[in-house]
């Protein structure tokens, strides 16, 4: 997927802008992009990315939504923000929501089983086409101490739930919504071209009315402002299993975004292994460290103890050792993902020599260097 650009950025308002100022920041560059002043193709490009990003950053909760996790599918974008755009196009004097958004994003390809006259599911507020909830992704830190012992974390999930206030139906208690009268509550209308005296055809058009519902809501919730859902989090527990390697994705199904009456999104799991000051991750749940010996221990042999993620281990290492030797501790390694047993660790032997050397101990060395070219 194409990166995307901020959404701030993109209406060149600040991160703290007020609802008029980006109203007012995206009227002017629909002035300016809009298919039906701007005939070239990066109008075109343009008037779709302000547009979504006004469709989020205009809607209270969209915007507090893409603070805290950031760019969400396109349709999502649209869903219910077409009162915002309606009031816009209106003042300008351009056409209505439906037609713009069709003629531009309609062609962005179908995608998710939504109707194509309705790509971006204005429509699916309050009908039985089922919601599926959004994919998330959540990065998670560990230690390699997390790794050896598997991680559990509790993370916020946002949820969308059906409005307490109107029970889901978009309209204000005592109200209800009515059937729309122009489509008579289809949905879509009729409409009939003449393509010359023989032949017509006829096109099923989404009801500019009703927008595809098939009914209007006259007095909107005012919680839920006529959605019917509103936003709220669900806390889930992750539970991340022993050995898991560095730049893993785990795929919760069904543990995404919550979506009441609808499918739920998956929850991602990407992990990354943050680096540990002793040891370093080979293969197969492997580590390596480096373990400094003493140049006389070195050549005299020595019981050393070198540490392991379970603590200190005796390390035996035999006279006349060689520098830069690797020795192995069998099994202290990172448990084998998806396999059985741990891996081993293992420890590079580098030469530690003094700073400096008083007088007697030269001598001394000068007796050994002797006592070894005899
Ligand atoms: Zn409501
Ligand atoms: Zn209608």
């Amino acid at each position: 997927m194409a990166t995307k650009r901020d959404y701030y950025e993109v209406l060149s308002v600040p991160r703290n802008a007020s609802k008029d100022e980006i109203k007012s920041a995206y009227r002017k560059l629909a002035l300016k992009y809009h298919p039906d002043r701007n005939k070239s193709s990066e109008a075109e490009e343009k008037f779709k990315e302000i547009s979504e990003a006004y469709a989020v950053l205009s809607d209270q909760e969209k915007r507090k939504r893409y603070d805290t996790y950031g760019h969400v599918g396109t349709e999502e974008v649209f869903r219910g923000s077409e009162d915002n755009f309606a009031e816009i196009f209106k003042d300008m004097g351009f056409g209505g929501v439906g037609d713009i958004f069709e003629q531009i994003f309609g062609r962005m390809g179908g995608g998710g089983g939504r109707n194509r006259n309705d790509p971006f599911g204005f429509s699916s507020r309050n009908n039985d086409r089922r919601i599926r909830g959004r994919d998330l992704l959540y990065e998670v830190d560990m230690t390699l101490e997390d790794v050896l012992k598997g991680h559990k974390q509790e993370i916020q999930i946002p949820s969308i739930e059906n409005c307490t206030t109107c029970s889901g139906s978009g309209a204000a208690p005592g109200t209800s919504a009515k059937k729309c009268v122009t489509c008579n509550g289809q949905g879509q209308t009729r409409r009939v071209y003449n393509q010359n005296q023989f032949s017509t055809f006829i096109s099923l058009e989404t009801c500019n009315t009703c927008h595809g519902e098939g009914r209007v809501i006259e007095k909107p919730c005012h919680t839920c402002k006529g959605n019917g859902k509103i936003n709220k989090t669900n806390t889930v527990d992750i539970d991340i299993p022993p050995g898991i390697e560095d730049g893993t994705t785990l795929r919760l199904s069904g543990k995404g975004e919550h979506v009441q009456g609808g499918v739920n999104g998956d929850l991602l799991i990407r992990i990354h292994v943050l680096p540990h000051n002793l040891f370093k991750v080979l293969d197969e749940g492997d580590l390596i460290c480096n373990y400094e010996v003493f140049f006389t221990d070195m050549i005299l042999g020595i019981e050393a103890r070198v540490p392991t993620l379970d603590g200190m281990e005796k390390l035996k290492i035999p006279a006349c050792t060689k520098a830069n030797s690797v020795f192995k501790i069998k099994g202290k390694g990172l448990p084998r993902y998806g396999r059985y047993g741990r891996g081993d660790q293992y420890v590079k032997v580098e030469v530690k020599l003094p700073d400096k050397i008083n007088d007697k101990q030269k001598n001394l060395l000068k007796d050994l260097a002797k006592e070894f070219k005899k």
